[in-house]
């Protein structure tokens, strides 16, 4: 259950409320939002009596919340929570540009991007440092030199920086190093990696994962949310479907399921999903069109010799030209690059 305090509301009103419900033994969870102060219940609401909270001072309605999910649902924050990474803004009408390597390889090649993907107007440099691969002999990253070269070169660039997180032995060196840590889609489930990051506060980009649904999804989300990390941004990244010709089948309608049912952004990965280059641009202006609040791509300066994915990671040149084509249609559905 949620408690939607009305406009205007105070301070005094709002710690009276939330005083109320946990008197009863119950948690409770903030939410101030551009529009709306909303309370949210978090455990046996049959022992609150619905009817003595709406009588409370400040308080406008309560609203059942039939999803597994409660913090991360649309009615916790009902226009849309927005994740504040350093000073890019998730959520907003601006796309926000995240791009860079599938992994940090060298400093060369790392300065490199971040020089191309900054020129071409991205705001976030990504890199792995830590690399999920399916086989065991494939390279596997520079560990924590890759965190701390893929910080070197986005402070050189003006840029932030996302890595992945494979383990939660690694979260405090990551958390060093980056302005925002990934859950790639092979730990989407690893739920002692989830509440490790909701402890630390640290902005998330939670991918979805490779057979999970929407509804999964949103709850692994929930769970960094219940550990009292609000900054949780998702990311669509394809799906294992039977269709063989795309890498995976970027679920292009996951986008507006999870702005009907959840408060937090989303942004689309096509590069995973698509995994061949000629299908990263299509796949990408699909979901801006869908609604998306931004793009992760991966671009590497010479994606021929690249260590890992190297079918579909764009050039410099290529990444440049893509984000014209992402400006184009993201004007025509009212957002800016
Ligand atoms: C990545 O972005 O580097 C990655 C491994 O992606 P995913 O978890 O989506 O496979
Ligand atoms: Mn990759």
């Amino acid at each position: 259950m949620i408690i939607v305090m009305k406009n205007g509301c105070t301070k005094e009103q709002v710690d009276h409320v939330i005083a109320a419900v946990e008197e009863k033994g119950l948690g409770t969870n903030l939410s101030v939002g551009h529009e709306s102060t909303v309370i949210g219940v978090l455990g046996d609401k049959t022992r609150l009596s619905v009817e003595n909270l709406e009588r409370m001072d400040g308080v406008d309605r309560c609203v059942p919340i039939t999803h597994s999910y409660k913090l991360a649902s649309r009615e916790m924050v009902p226009e849309g929570r927005r994740v504040k990474v350093g000073d890019v803004e998730f959520g907003g009408e601006k796309l926000v540009m995240i791009a860079g390597p599938c992994a940090v390889e060298s400093e060369a090649q790392i300065m490199q991007a971040a020089e191309g993907v900054k020129k071409a107007g991205a705001q976030i440099l990504r890199g792995g440092a830590y690399k999920p691969r399916t086989s065991p002999y494939a390279f596997q990253g520079l560990e924590d030199e890759g965190y701390r070269l893929l910080r070197k070169a986005a402070d050189a660039y003006g840029l932030l920086c996302v890595s992945e997180v494979v383990d939660h032995a690694d979260l405090e060196v990551a958390g060093q190093y980056c302005d925002m840590i990934q859950v790639g889609a092979r730990n989407m489930q690893n739920f002692r990696l989830l509440r490790a990051i909701g402890k630390t506060g640290i902005p998330v980009l939670l991918k979805n994962g490779i057979a999970s649904t929407v509804e999964e999804w949103l709850d692994a989300a929930e769970y960094i949310l219940s550990e009292g990390n609000p900054n949780v941004v998702l990311c669509e990244r394809g799906i294992r479907t039977f269709e063989t010709a795309t890498r995976n089948t970027l679920d292009v309608s996951a986008v507006p399921v999870v702005k009907e049912n959840s408060s937090l952004p989303v942004i689309v990965d096509p590069s995973h999903a698509a995994g061949k280059r000629s299908l990263v641009q299509p796949l990408a202006l699909a979901g801006v069109a869908a609604g998306a609040d931004g793009l992760i791509v991966e671009v590497h300066p010479d994606p021929q010799n690249a260590k890992s994915d190297a079918a579909q990671q764009l050039t410099l040149a290529e990444y440049e030209q893509f984000t014209k084509a992402v400006s184009a249609v993201a004007a025509a559905v009212g957002r800016t690059v």
